[in-house]
């Protein structure tokens, strides 16, 4: 698993889960990559070599629980575009919160439920919950995009 740090072209920093670079570069190529500040497509990598073995020194140490939405949270409101608050760190923040309370919190059935609504037999929607960094990079592999949020956005909903 990579964890990469991004940029858009309007210079908001964020992070993304990659399965691996070819995964990064595909997701990038076709324009599936997206700012969630402003909505971006011209996603560019920042350079962040010690952070890329992240997720499997992390699965190591504890069996962490991240908290992972599916994409459909991982997409600003449309209202929020062209919208470029200088506190992009904050905003990033409140975007990332309100995802959260937003999504539907189906906890430890994330990974299922992840699957269930990729396959069309889960009605689509937004979800969060925790998986394990394994889990996350088994949904990545088979092509579900999840988004990491910071645990500080999602203790704030309990
Ligand atoms: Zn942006």
């Amino acid at each position: 698993m990579k964890v990469l740090d991004l940029r858009c072209a309007n210079d908001h920093a964020f992070e993304g889960w990659f399965a691996s670079e070819d995964d990064f570069q595909g997701q990038c190529v076709r324009g599936l990559l997206q700012c969630p500040v402003c909505g971006d497509t011209q996603v560019r990598k920042m350079l962040s070599a010690p952070r890329i073995q992240r997720g499997a020194a992390a699965e190591r140490s504890a069996p962490a629980q991240a908290p992972v939405p599916v994409s459909g949270a991982a997409s600003p409101p449309a209202s929020s575009r062209g919208a470029l608050p200088a506190a992009l760190q904050a905003a990033w923040l409140q975007w990332a919160r309100q995802a959260a309370t937003q999504s539907e919190d189906v906890g430890e059935r994330f990974a299922q439920e992840a699957r269930n609504i990729h396959r069309g037999d889960s009605p689509e929607r937004a979800i969060r919950g925790q998986a394990s960094a394994a889990q996350a990079l088994e949904l990545l592999e088979e092509g579900i995009p999840v988004l990491a949020l910071p645990a500080t956005v999602t203790d704030t909903l309990h």
